[in-house]
């Protein structure tokens, strides 16, 4: 197993939408181990294939509440059902989350409260998901990777020119940039 390099905002495998996988192979289970490894040394809640550069429908996810057990599984080709968002601004407090693929920043994004998540796992085996609150955010955030959607794709105008900002001062907005969980720095 190895943590693989995540790729940043920019690189055109984030921007389009990924592949069905048609058979569990060898490499696609090595690629979720990779993935798992890469999702907890960086670390995230969730991470998905093509964040580490392959354009496949698989995500991963691993969330802990305070007094409750890990939630942590695969999902190959996903599919979501959302129940309709509440209109309205999202509360910086309650409803901002963060990105692998845009590091260090967090924007405050309306997302639906309820889903239903259907897909395989790696032993083949149906998986159904129905989730709400921040794990429902999970699902949608890391399930919009597959379609090529980034979240600060879908901020307000006001935080998407905040964005570009932060896309220029770093240089990000191009091909072939990355970061390595455990060895670079984001925060800084
Ligand atoms: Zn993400």
């Amino acid at each position: 197993m190895a943590v693989l390099p995540i790729r940043v905002l920019g690189d055109p495998v984030l921007h389009s939408p990924a592949s069905a996988v048609d058979e569990i192979t060898p490499d696609i289970r090595a690629l979720v181990a990779d993935m798992y490894e890469t999702m907890d040394a960086a670390p995230g809640v969730g991470l998905a294939a093509p964040q580490v550069g392959v354009a496949l429908r698989i995500y991963a996810y691993s969330y802990v509440d305070d007094d409750e057990q890990p939630w942590r599984g695969e999902i190959i080709n996903p599919v979501l059902w959302m129940s309709p968002p509440e209109p309205g601004s999202p509360d910086p407090d309650d409803e901002s989350e963060g990105c692998l693929s845009f590091p260090g920043e967090r924007f405050a994004l309306r997302r639906a409260d309820h889903v239903l998540v259907t897909g395989i796992d790696l032993e083949g085996a149906d998986v159904r998901i129905e989730v709400s609150d921040w794990r429902a955010r999970i699902m949608q955030h890391e399930f919009d990777h597959l379609d090529g959607i980034l979240y600060v794709d879908r901020l307000s105008d006001g935080d998407a020119k905040v964005v570009q900002k932060i896309v220029r001062k770093r240089g990000w907005g191009k091909p072939g940039v990355s970061w390595m969980p455990g060895v670079d720095n984001l925060e800084g």
